[in-house]
């Protein structure tokens, strides 16, 4: 509240802290480029259902150290980010854990990137730190968790492809090494974590960003055509369906609940990505300022529980982290937050009927 008002108060406020962040970031830059030289056997790790900062932070760095980095995502990642420059290498620990555990055993160096706690990598957390190896965390979540030796945690930033921009860019690492292949994926990290600039976009630094990333060849549209222009018919009439029949308003909260199950996903042949964005929609609605989508995980073999992925959004200054946070043992961004639990859809839709009036402001 104090942070708000001040920065009310004095709005270049903003502006003066990302200053301070590029010679903050100055600073540690050349201490990553130390490690990095040191090391032979590199892990990079984003977190679990990859978006498009995920993908890009982790693959820009993958691009811009070469061979002795290998890039492990818990699990797979939409198929409208295969295109991207490094994608077919990416390991995925779901589907190949036994070449992956080795690697994750044997890493001289762990680069964590875009997420601020090693639950966010499932069961690869645990691995990760049985390795004493040092670590190195890029990330852009409020409250890193205290796991890595080297932090660049900037939650003031719009994305982790912003921080990898700056440290790459950063005096200590001259020359310039934004390849094309490297803008295109930080690129894809800016464009997506901001929904193509309508938020977390208002700092001027982020378009000089962009124009040196035009500079080293990026093509804006094709890259937004690649990622957002690419549904199947299934995911289209998918999210007719989650509109027509699935959403509820509650007018006096301005809020919005979709809730999509398995077996309704499995009519519209779901495949992974196909609900995201779906949840920002009905934000599109005057008066509805806040949205939570819920998606049920049919339970894996052996295991009794479905899962249950929660999605919450919001604008302004209606944070919806604490509500992901208390009571789905989510967190993440004040706007845009999620979280999980293990039971039916039944339970989970009951957990919000029974917090919503608590978290919401009206
Ligand atoms: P999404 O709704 O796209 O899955 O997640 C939005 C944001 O919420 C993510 O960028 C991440 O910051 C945060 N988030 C999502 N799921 C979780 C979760 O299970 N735990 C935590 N701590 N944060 C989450
Ligand atoms: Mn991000």
């Amino acid at each position: 509240m104090i942070f708000y008002a001040f920065i009310c108060i004095y709005p270049d406020f903003l502006v003066t802290l990302q200053r301070f962040l590029c010679v903050h970031i100055h600073a540690y830059a050349t201490h990553m480029k130390n490690y990095i030289e040191k090391a032979n056997h590199i892990v990079i790790f984003t977190h679990v259902a990859p978006d498009g900062d995920a993908m890009g932070s982790s693959l820009a760095l993958k691009h811009w150290i070469g061979k002795k980095a290998t890039v492990i995502v818990p699990n797979a990642f939409p198929a409208f980010f295969n295109w991207m420059p490094g994608a077919d290498q990416i390991l995925i620990y779901e589907k190949e854990a036994a070449k992956c555990d080795p690697l994750i055993a044997e890493a001289d160096l762990f680069i964590c990137t875009d997420f601020n706690d090693p639950k966010r990598i499932g069961p690869m957390g645990e691995k990760m730190l049985a390795n004493s190896c040092p670590k190195i965390l890029i990330d852009h979540h409020l409250n890193p968790m205290d796991f890595a030796d080297e932090v660049h945690s900037h939650p003031e930033v719009s994305s982790s492809c912003e921080i990898v921009y700056r440290l790459l860019t950063d005096e200590g690492l001259q020359p310039s090494v934004i390849s094309h292949q490297i803008a295109t994926c930080i690129y894809t990290g800016l464009m997506t974590d901001t929904g193509n600039f309508s938020y977390n976009s208002s700092a001027p630094e982020i378009y000089e960003i962009i124009a040196d990333l035009i500079r080293a060849g990026v093509h804006k549209d094709e890259i937004y055509n690649a990622v957002f222009n690419q549904y199947s018919t299934d995911r289209m009439r998918l999210t007719g369906y989650a509109l027509y029949r699935k959403m509820r308003i509650f007018p006096e909260y301005h809020l919005a609940l979709i809730t999509l199950s398995a077996d309704e996903l499995d009519q519209y042949h779901y495949q992974p990505g196909d609900c995201e964005g779906l949840v920002n929609m009905p934000l599109q609605i005057a008066d509805v300022h806040y949205s939570v989508f819920m998606r049920e995980e049919r339970a894996k073999p052996g295991t009794p529980k479905s899962r249950i992925r929660i999605s919450f959004r919001s604008q302004g200054d209606r944070p919806v982290n604490i509500w992901a946070n208390e009571v789905f043992h989510g967190g993440g961004h004040a706007n845009a937050s999620g979280g999980e639990l293990f039971g039916s859809l039944n339970y989970a839709v009951k957990l919000f009927e029974e917090s919503y009036k608590k978290y919401i402001k009206k």
